[in-house]
């Protein structure tokens, strides 16, 4: 790893002082919920509360709503020069990599990833992309349709309106940026509703909104629980779209709420049971192990495109299983805030019982090679998972099939490529897929037969700004990330004029 940015020292000394924003943001206050109630954030590594959160419903949902709107009637940011809003973008970003540390503590303390990874990794990324989407929003051009002399046919893109973003924990400053970005760099009002289990961070981030210059109403946070405020952003009838991440079933509830409302567009980025191909003539076994390790273990394997199925050629079965055995015993599980760690807790223990229930369940076909065990550290309750590999699990057992969504491997080994091939699609799910491979010819054959979002060469989980990410199948539909995210956020308008000779 990288030189850490502080000490464990360091990070404790900061974590103390930390003292977490708890209110939403609407109209550009920070508020309580109309209700008055409020939720504990806890931190899984330690059990203690962070933090009393605003616990928003559908009546702070409808705030945030007709806020948003009043702000894209306004036209203050809807209809700001393209070159202004990228300005604030520019600045908002600037403002969250200057704000790193509080930003990579309260994701860090809220759902328990190491500190270091969400200062390296969350964060940057996040800001990252509103620059991104702040550089390009003035680089997009409309067209012109070749209609003929006589008429002149403009085909232009326009904000939506107001929309609604629901996004999990396991990145939560991340996933934010990935909807929020794209969406106010169209022109849109945000409403923005974080996870219950980690609404810290975007709370922040509509506060640096706010002190970008964002104007005020543009980007709303409601933090609450998916059973009310969540389901009161899908069922708004003002809402014009809602980006949804999540797992599949609260996906396809999101698809009913539209049905129930106002047809408004989903877009949809759910679960995954990602393959990882290794073949015997990978020219690198211990890079492919490193990253088989890296592509399940990281974020406590809490990532939606994880590898969490390696399908491996069987001459090299046993030799990659025993490396990668060796570095799930090395995995530093422990204290997200020790710069060493590589896994920290999950996210909280009910959670960790139904990861357990997938080792539990495992059955007899399949061999535990290594962890299994669910544990405590400094009154956390049983949070903490070790790095788990399951050998000779069978394509059709639930392991191999279900998302767990922690640090938990399943190995199938395969006879050839057809087989390799076959078993990788045998899934509802198809975000991501890797393939390991020196045959350049089987590198291109197969990235085109995989039934996968992305599908990654000699690596796994590529991903950028740059490129698209999303899924087929039950890990939903619609691109997060590049240009291509520019279509969920606005609609085509044709104005069509004639004129004379
Ligand atoms: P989840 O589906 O339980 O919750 C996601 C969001 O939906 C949260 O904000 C939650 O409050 C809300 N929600 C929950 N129930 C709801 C309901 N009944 N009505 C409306 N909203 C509701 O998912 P999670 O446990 O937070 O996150 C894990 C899932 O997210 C995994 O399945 C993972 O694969 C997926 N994920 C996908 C991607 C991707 O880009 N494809 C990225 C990260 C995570």
């Amino acid at each position: 790893m990288a030189t850490a940015t502080h000490t464990h020292e360091e990070w404790r000394s900061l974590a103390a002082a930390l003292e977490p924003g708890a209110g939403a943001v609407i109209g550009g206050e920070l508020a309580a919920a109309a209700s008055g109630e409020t939720f504990a954030s806890v931190n899984p590594a330690t059990g203690e509360t962070l933090a009393s959160v605003a616990a928003g419903d559908a009546e702070d949902v409808d705030r945030a709503v007709r806020s948003g709107r009043a702000a894209f009637e306004s036209g203050a940011w809807s209809e700001a020069a393209p070159a202004d809003r990228k300005s604030a973008l520019l600045r908002l970003a600037e403002l969250i990599d200057g704000d790193r540390d509080r930003l990579a503590l309260l994701d860090s303390l809220d759902m328990g990833k190491p500190v270091e990874d969400a200062a390296t990794v969350d964060v940057p990324g996040a800001a990252g992309l509103f620059q991104w989407y702040g550089e390009a929003v003035d680089k997009l051009y409309d067209e012109i349709a070749p209609t003929g002399p006589g008429d002149l046919a403009m085909v232009s893109r326009e904000p939506l309106g107001v929309v609604g973003a629901v996004v999990p924990w396991n990145f939560p400053l991340d996933l934010a940026a990935w909807k929020v970005a794209p969406a106010l760099a169209c022109g849109n009002s945000v409403v923005l509703k974080p996870a219950e289990q980690s609404p810290l961070s975007a709370i922040r981030l509509g506060e640096l909104a706010l002190e970008a210059g964002i104007p005020a109403g543009v980007l709303n946070v409601v933090p609450g629980f998916g059973e009310t405020a969540g389901r009161a952003v899908g069922l708004h009838p003002d809402v014009d779209c809602v980006a949804f991440t999540g797992s599949t079933d609260v996906g396809r509830l999101f698809l009913s709420y539209s049905a129930e409302s106002n047809a408004k567009p989903v877009w949809l980025e759910c679960g995954g049971k990602s393959p990882n191909l290794v073949f015997a003539d990978v020219a690198d076994l211990d890079a492919a192990a490193d990253m088989a390790a890296f592509g399940i273990f990281f974020n406590q394997g809490e990532v939606c495109s994880a590898n969490s199925r390696l399908l491996v050629e069987r001459s090299i079965h046993e030799e990659l299983v025993e490396k990668l055995v060796e570095r799930a015993r090395s995995t530093a599980v422990g204290d997200p805030l020790d710069p060493a760690t590589r896994m920290g807790p999950l996210v909280d223990e009910g959670h960790a019982a139904r990861v357990m229930s997938f080792i539990e369940g495992a059955g007899d076909d399949a061999e535990l090679r290594t962890g299994g065990e669910r544990f405590a550290r400094n009154g956390s309750g049983e949070t903490f998972v070790a790095p788990t590999i399951f050998d000779r699990v069978p394509s059709g057992a639930r392991l191999a099939q279900e998302e767990v969504f922690g640090p938990v491997l399943a190995v199938l080994a395969f006879d050839d490529e057809e087989e390799a091939t076959a078993t990788a699609n045998a899934s509802r799910f198809g975000l991501a897929a890797s393939i390991w491979t020196s045959n350049l010819d089987r590198a291109h054959r197969l990235a085109r037969r995989l039934r996968a979002g992305t599908v990654s060469v000699n690596t796994v989980d590529a991903l950028s700004p740059q490129t698209p990410f999303g899924g087929f199948k039950g890990s939903g539909f619609g691109r997060d990330l590049s240009l291509h995210a520019i279509d969920k956020y606005t609609g085509l308008k044709t104005t069509w004029i004639k004129y004379g000779p």
